[in-house]
């Protein structure tokens, strides 16, 4: 929930309501409207606009549109895309995790904005963007799209980062300086899509102020996510939030086609992550101190504003702090000595709290004792992680190759595999085969219901900010009982994101069989032939030759 609205309101930099449009045809006049003879702004050669709808399930949007629910959203859009068969979130399938990988192209352990709640072991400090997204700005290590424009207008709406943006709208002033996404937490979600209208509106009359059209516009859509949260996505009014989006970005690419700038825009269409449903929640701080009877702090609140010695004396009596990340997914840090500064090795995790009694029962196995909890990843050093559930145990390798690439091992040290990859016989000796490049796992796994986690889990540990363990919750399950839905863990339906382009030089219906949210900045830098400083570098790879 946001708690400083005054801060945000200062983002939005111009208020140009004031002043009539021109080339408004006696419209409604907070309506975005372009007159394609009298635009009174200059396209720049290759503008692009990112509709970033949260939480958006791909087989619940693809459902309704193929249902006929969504006319403006096909001929404009849908129709003329190419799209991507099985696109996958990073790991963990939270917001801001995949907000900033989807305006990066970097890995959440790259870009350092490693989920919406962290705990970071050598700072002693716990951040929480759901209570302050600004700093998200500032802990955003990575240029995001807005900084490779830097020589460009561009703009951003109800974005959860927006460093570097120049038109950067969360308000207007006929929502009383409402933000869209106050409007989407208080589940006003006609306002939401109402807010929206106005803030198009506000770019269209800040570009004929400016006398140009934003080079990349990124558009936020909370609403869908809210309402997988507050009602599940297997519900009817999920499914109506979903089918709302023909009202909001259906009248925008109405607009822009009366305009004349449809052939000119490159359109994409994507979201963070999936959802969910969770009928069944679970305590899980509870059940840790019950389970394990060691001090265990359950931080979610903001403390990088006290003094270090105020963060020095709150965590170091614990032995162990559990963030919730998010509604499915948790993680958990745990001081093996006096300090919090060396981690824990797989032995001293697996023996997790030690003393006397518990020989024999690993951590995860006491973990796994929860049946709200489907998969426990546990860190092994710096090249490999375990992988513990139900059906057995198995271990991620990570192994360097030439030119400084890297291969991930997968082997089933006891029981099945707890990914189930290799219930698919062929699947089964690619694995046998040895290491795989990152790729080619994202290739052969997509269609599964753990798309993409080997390589995913084995990167995600690559940041101080993962902790320890990865607790995921089973099928069903959440960690909050307000919400009848949530994300987070590696399911199918929560990793899977629609992302859909089109523009010029891309071929209608060309399908993309997999690729992952962090390509989408290097494929829309290629598509539009942006030059960048030659040193950026992209944990995604561009897929914008298959789009052709
Ligand atoms: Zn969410």
């Amino acid at each position: 929930m946001p708690r400083h609205p005054a801060t945000i309101l200062g983002l939005a930099l111009v208020s140009s309501l004031a002043v009539p449009a021109c080339g408004v045809l006696g419209l409604d006049a907070d309506v975005l409207s372009i007159d394609a003879a009298r635009r009174g702004f200059e396209v720049p050669a290759r503008p692009v606009i990112v509709f970033y709808v949260d939480g958006l399930r791909k087989d619940v949007f693809e459902t309704l549109a193929s249902n006929g629910e969504m006319p403006r959203l096909r001929r404009h859009l849908l129709d003329r895309a190419a799209s991507v068969r099985s696109a996958v979130a990073s790991v963990p399938s939270l917001t801001y995790t995949n907000a900033v990988s989807m305006l990066t192209g970097c890995w959440p352990s790259s870009h350092d904005v490693w989920s919406n709640v962290w705990f970071d072991r050598d700072q002693l400090l716990t951040r929480n963007y759901d209570d302050d997204c600004e700093r998200a700005d500032s802990d955003l290590v990575r240029p995001s799209m807005f900084e490779l424009y830097e020589n460009d207008l561009t703009a951003s709406v109800a974005l959860p980062f927006k460093r570097a943006s120049k038109i950067s709208l969360a308000s207007s002033a006929r929502s009383a300086g409402r933000l869209a996404w106050l409007s989407w937490a208080f589940n006003r979600k006609k306002d939401a899509d109402r807010i929206l209208a106005e803030q198009m509106y506000e770019i269209g009359e800040q570009a004929r102020q400016i006398g140009e059209w934003p080079a990349f516009i990124a558009v936020h859509l909370p609403a869908t996510d809210n309402t997988g949260h507050e009602e599940g996505c297997d519900t009817e009014k999920y499914r109506k939030a979903v089918a709302n989006l023909e009202a909001g970005i259906g009248e925008v690419l109405e607009t822009l086609a009366n305009g004349g700038m449809l052939e000119t825009l490159t359109i994409v269409l994507t979201s963070d992550h999936g959802h969910h449903p969770t009928p069944r929640s679970f305590q899980l701080d509870e059940f840790l101190n019950n389970e394990l009877q060691v001090p265990i702090l359950h931080a979610e609140d903001n403390d990088g504003d006290d003094s270090y010695l105020d963060r020095f004396e709150r965590y170091s009596p614990q032995r162990g702090v559990l963030i919730t990340n998010g509604e499915r997914v948790a993680s958990l840090h745990l001081r093996r000595g006096e300090s919090w500064r060396e981690r824990p090795g797989l032995e001293e995790i697996l023996a997790f709290p030690g003393g006397a009694g518990r020989e024999g029962s690993t951590l995860p196995d006491r973990l796994l004792n929860a049946s709200a909890l489907g998969l426990i990843a546990v860190r092994d050093g710096v090249d490999a992680v375990r992988v513990h559930g139900r059906l057995g145990v198995a271990a991620i390798e990570r192994e360097r190759v030439a030119d400084g690439d890297v291969a991930f091992r997968y082997r089933v040290l006891s029981g099945e595999d707890p990914l189930e990859y290799r219930r698919d016989a062929r699947l089964a000796s690619w694995i046998d085969e040895g290491a795989h490049p990152s790729r080619e796992w994202l290739a052969a796994t997509a269609e599964l219901d753990y798309p993409d986690a080997v390589p995913q889990l084995s990167m995600a540990f690559d940041h101080v900010r993962s902790g320890d363990v990865l607790l995921f919750a089973a099928p069903g399950w959440g960690f909050s009982d307000e919400y009848a839905g949530g994300h987070g863990a590696l399911a199918r339906e929560e990793m899977l994101v629609p992302l859909y382009i089109a523009g010029p030089g891309i071929r209608s219906g060309a399908e993309v069989p997999a690729a992952r949210l962090v390509d989408l900045v290097p494929t829309l830098i290629e598509l539009v032939g942006l030059e960048i400083p030659p040193a950026t570098r992209f944990d995604g790879v561009s897929f914008a030759p298959l789009l052709r």
